[in-house]
């Protein structure tokens, strides 16, 4: 056995071994670690790579394969957990040590909570993999309980337990096969983390998931089962925007996957999460919520496992009926153990050092969102938004650009836009989007038109100076800002402002097309200024008034007046 870092090369002794199969490696005090096979170099020489701290292996030191891939355990009791990307609970953990001790495995699954099963198939019923044989409530919805998707070809129920209370560790069913051999079935089954859970019959992405962030829902919107790319230098924001998407989407499941940029980010996550209230169900966010964390003191491979983990669970999800949003923050974290992972393999290096492969896993896995028609004929969806953290900001870089290819929203964040604080820094012109708006494509379009001319005309600005253009331009390029500031800027800290409903969204559009529709015929540069900056700030303060608060018509109201008073002065002058 060699060991370097988290590779460790392994002899075998006892025949073939497969590339994704899990072994333990036992050290001097008996502690077993868990690793991945992710290399078999010849028939008796492989390359594993460990999930734990591997400064106590030594050359020597036994190793125990186990035959079967990285797998996730599905079952009641997923919603409102929190795990590291091998499913170790960390609050169960964390109530022992916050920081994991080297090879702990405690259950994946809480196996003492009983949940209330209720039979929905009979004795000598025929069933296939992915067959619900009963239901339990889990928390906000009925989690199907199915045969599990392994199982091929067509089975007799031989025995189904009555309604009443089970851990998904007893048996609740046996099926028998044509040769009539029996199988045992729990409510939990395990799924290899790395092999998409086929879909039953595959749709297109068309229907636009409200995100509660306007310049998303407006401009560069995300379909259900749809994808998005998020890149963005240090600070600009990903993460914010992560969190207010984790909160406001109107997804069922929320699955975050917290490959942390700091140390300490991914912990942040785990202690906000369960104060916040959804604003939906009026329940903890928990309730919908799955966190898969990596905090920084893991090893690289960890963080590989932990982006499967999330993808496979959120199929799961998929496979309930239910419209699943994943959040990976950062899929770069993600791509760099993949590339230390291949350093230490002396394999042949693509661009920047990344594997030659990368853009091939990349796109696998966002290849695993979209839309699923079940077998019963609902349609459910499993939506992803990763985003991608290139040094110096530079989205030249092949997982940016791999990520981009695999994606159908693109979304990237601005420095320019972050530094003068508008938020979100989604850059309004090079960012796009191939979903359905929740406005019209017209009026994507008249927005789009004017943000365009607002940019040129801005540089005209700082070529020829304001005197240089004419004031009709300095209209056209004041409600250019005025869109930015009232309507594509968004304060996600705060209650009101921070989340905008669909209707919402639309009486603000509506507003702002009657103030770029209304000709504005004050003249001079400080005046047309002047009257932007009432309406603006008439326009700020009604985004922080609730919809059913008494002042929001009213606040409606002056703002028209403001609108049209000026025109109407403009006219009779
Ligand atoms: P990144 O994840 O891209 O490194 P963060 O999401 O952590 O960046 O954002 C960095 C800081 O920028 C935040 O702590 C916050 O102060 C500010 N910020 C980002 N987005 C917003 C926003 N939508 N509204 C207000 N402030 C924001
Ligand atoms: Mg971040």
């Amino acid at each position: 056995m060699s060991v370097n870092e988290s590779l460790v090369g392994a002899q075998t002794t006892e025949g073939a071994v497969m590339n994704g199969e899990v072994a333990y490696i036992i050290v001097e005090d008996g502690k077993r670690l868990k690793a991945e096979v992710i290399d078999v170099k010849s028939s008796d020489v492989v390359y594993l790579q460990v999930f734990e701290d591997t400064s106590w292996m030594k050359v020597g030191d036994p190793v125990e394969f186990t035959g079967l891939p990285l797998a996730v355990k599905l079952g009641p009791g997923i919603l409102g957990s929190v795990t590291d990307g091998l499913q170790n609970p960390l609050y169960e953990l964390g109530k022992i040590e916050w920081f994991l001790e080297r090879g702990i495995e405690v259950d994946p699954l809480d196996n003492r909570t009983k949940w209330r099963f209720t039979p929905k198939v009979n004795k000598g019923d025929t069933v296939t993999g992915g067959s619900v044989l009963g239901t339990v409530p889990e928390k906000l919805f009925e989690h199907k309980i199915f045969v599990p998707f392994s199982l091929q070809g067509s089975y007799t129920i031989e025995t189904i337990a009555a309604e009443g209370e089970y851990t998904v560790d007893e048996p609740i069913a046996s099926v028998k096969d044509a040769t009539g051999n029996i199988t045992q079935l729990k409510m939990a089954f395990e799924w290899p983390v790395k092999q998409p859970m086929p879909f039953n019959e595959r749709s297109v992405p068309e229907q636009s998931m409200p995100t509660g962030i306007r310049i998303l829902d407006a401009l560069f919107p995300i379909a259900y089962g749809g994808t998005a790319c998020n890149p963005g230098p240090f600070g600009a924001g990903k993460t914010v925007l992560q969190h207010s998407l984790a909160r406001h989407s109107q997804a069922d499941v929320v699955i975050i996957a917290a490959c942390g940029e700091r140390a300490g980010e991914a912990v942040e996550v785990f202690k906000d999460f369960p104060e916040l209230i959804d604003p939906r169900t009026g329940k903890s966010l928990m309730d919908r919520t799955y966190i898969v964390g990596n905090t920084s003191s893991m090893p690289v491979a960890a963080r590989e496992a932990s982006v499967y983990m999330a993808t496979t669970v959120g199929e799961y999800y998929r496979k309930q009926g239910l419209n699943v949003l994943i959040l990976a923050d950062s899929t770069s974290r993600w791509a760099q153990a993949l590339r230390e992972t291949s350093g230490r393999k002396e394999e042949i290096p693509g661009p920047e050092a990344f594997p030659m492969y990368i853009s091939t896993l990349i796109s696998a896995f966002y290849d695993r969102a979209g839309v699923e028609i079940l077998q019963d004929g609902t349609t459910s969806s499993l939506s992803i938004i990763g985003t991608v953290s290139p040094a110096g900001g530079n989205f030249d870089e092949p997982v940016t650009q791999a990520t981009l290819l695999s994606t159908g929203s693109f979304w990237g964040l601005s420095r320019a836009l972050s530094d003068a604080r508008k938020y979100p820094a989604i850059d309004r012109i090079d960012s796009n989007s191939k979903y359905p708006s929740l406005l019209e494509q017209e009026e994507v379009t008249y927005l789009m038109e004017l943000l365009r001319d607002g940019k040129t005309i801005a540089s005209n600005i700082i070529l020829m100076g304001e005197k240089g253009i004419t004031d009709a331009s300095y209209i056209r390029y004041q409600k250019a800002e005025l869109l930015d500031a009232v309507f594509l800027q968004q304060n996600s800290f705060h209650e009101v402002d921070g989340v905008t409903t669909p209707d919402r969204l639309r009486l603000m559009f509506d507003m702002v097309k009657e103030i770029i529709d209304t000709p504005v015929n004050v003249e001079g540069k400080e005046e047309i200024r002047s009257h932007f900056n009432f309406i603006r700030q008439a326009f700020l303060d009604w985004n922080y008034m609730r919809l059913d608060e008494e002042e929001f018509e009213k606040q409606k109201t002056k703002l028209l007046n403001l609108v049209k008073k000026r025109g109407h002065v403009a006219e009779n002058v």
